[in-house]
């Protein structure tokens, strides 16, 4: 049975002191309480020995925001799967469309990231997505199909079943515009199927599929309760600890 995860993706925020703040400030409000989805919180590199150190006895677990795509060596400034994976890290996000955007990740090199990640036991959270112009020209599934096909749909069953799927429409993150709730269940229950076309019933069943793009206290509600919204990948309301929480009471 699949899980339902509030994933938090702070991005390229907070200072080691502040994102050490914002873990506990999380911490703290979730202490006592039992959540009904498996919480996240992505952070920068920096932070995650000391993020992870401060929530080894909680409810939450942690994950990097990217990996290199090489295992180890002459690769100035990189951080490898192995290194993350060091920090008790458990999840690593793969294929954000900043990444794809701002630092040309193609599905090669997503595809190398995803299986170091696998290789050294962490859950890849692979996001996929189209732009406002794809979705405009009715291209969305398309893209998505693509996006699956050349990253993730040569992994073997096993270990595609440790994914967890992010839907991320380009033109919903950091902008305020929404996908409804209908789009994004359209949209994830065609991933599904894709899933159950390449693996099969249950492995697609399995499959926890989340949607990220300006998710926000006020509408994950109507989003999580789609029958193929398994929760979501938070940005910008992941950085304030009350907003979050907000989001993870959604269930
Ligand atoms: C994200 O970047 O993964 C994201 C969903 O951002 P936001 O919630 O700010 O749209």
């Amino acid at each position: 049975m699949r899980k339902n995860i509030v994933a938090g993706n702070w991005k390229m925020n907070k200072t080691l002191q502040e994102g050490i703040a914002l873990a506990k400030e999380i911490k703290a409000s979730l202490s006592g309480k039992t959540p009904k989805c498996e919480v996240i919180v992505g952070t920068p590199f920096i932070h995650l020995a000391s993020v992870c150190e401060e929530l080894k006895d909680s409810v939450i677990a942690v994950a990097a925001e990217n990996c290199a795509d090489k295992p180890s060596g002459a690769y100035t400034g990189e951080v490898s799967a192995a290194m993350v994976a060091s920090t008790g890290a458990k999840y690593c996000i793969i294929g954000h469309s900043e990444r794809r955007t701002y630092y040309g990740e193609t599905y090669e090199i997503l595809r190398l990231k995803v299986r170091l990640a696998l290789e050294n036991g962490l859950r890849p959270i692979f996001c996929i997505g189209e732009t406002k112009d794809e979705r405009q020209a009715g291209r969305q599934n398309d893209v998505v199909q693509a996006q699956l096909e050349g990253s993730v749909f040569d992994l073997a069953a096993d270990e595609f079943g440790k994914i967890v799927l992010a839907y991320e429409p380009v033109w919903a993150i950091g902008t305020g515009l929404t996908a409804t709730s209908d789009q994004a269940q359209e949209m994830h229950a065609f991933i599904r199927s894709l899933i159950t076309k390449k693996y099969g019933k249950e492995l697609s069943e399995d499959t926890s599929i989340l949607y990220g793009g300006s998710c926000n206290p006020s509408n994950a509600k109507e989003l999580f309760a789609k029958p193929d919204v398994d929760g979501g990948l938070i940005g910008g309301a992941s950085l304030k600890a009350g907003d979050f929480v907000a989001i993870i009471d959604s269930f």
